[in-house]
């Protein structure tokens, strides 16, 4: 198993603004809000760095509805040093977010350069024409009634032709 290693493209959190919301601000730094895909409750504490924007965000926003819009989760945040996307509240995240893994099957070139992922049930993500063929040709048709006996016989068939897959974690 490979650890999983998030990128941090901001993808999964750029449509939860109305699943992730905030219900009551306790101070400028701390939120009390829920998570409506597991409908829990969580304590949000905000990196110093965003305290300011969340909060004046927070009152800006005052009781305006966005129903039936996409926005992004409140806590999803912009690295002010570069193009990377970042969770204003990561250590205080809630479950459903710390839970979350966006691909579940690395696959790597013979020199162990990342060159695919795997989501959801057997949909790969890759810029390897090769590797793009072979999944369509061989791996493709491999049934998806055991997801362990899947990966076994997934894994064979990239090592094969070179590639090496690896769960993650
Ligand atoms: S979990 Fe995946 S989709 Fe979400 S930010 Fe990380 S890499 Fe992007
Ligand atoms: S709480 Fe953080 S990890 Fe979860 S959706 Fe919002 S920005 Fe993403």
């Amino acid at each position: 198993m490979a650890p999983f290693i998030c990128d941090r493209c901001g993808k999964c959190c750029v449509s939860l603004g109305q699943s992730i919301t905030i219900e009551r601000q306790l101070n400028d730094r701390d939120y009390y809000c829920r998570s409506k895909i597991d409908n829990t409750i969580f304590l949000a504490h905000v990196d110093e760095e965003f305290r300011e924007e969340i909060a004046d965000e927070f009152l800006a926003a005052g009781s305006s509805s966005d129903d039936g819009v996409k926005m992004p989760c409140p806590f999803l945040r912009k690295r002010p040093s570069g193009t990377e996307y970042c969770c204003a509240i990561y250590a205080t995240r809630p479950k459903v977010c710390k839970d979350f893994l966006c691909y579940h099957m690395l696959i790597r070139t013979r020199d162990g350069a990342i060159c695919g992922r795997v989501i959801g049930k057997n949909t790969l993500r890759t810029e390897d024409p090769e590797l793009e063929r072979i999944w369509n040709a061989e791996v493709t048709p491999v049934p998806f009634t055991n997801a362990l006996e899947w990966i076994k016989q997934v894994t064979a068939i990239l090592a094969g032709h070179g590639y090496w897959a690896e769960s993650v974690e």
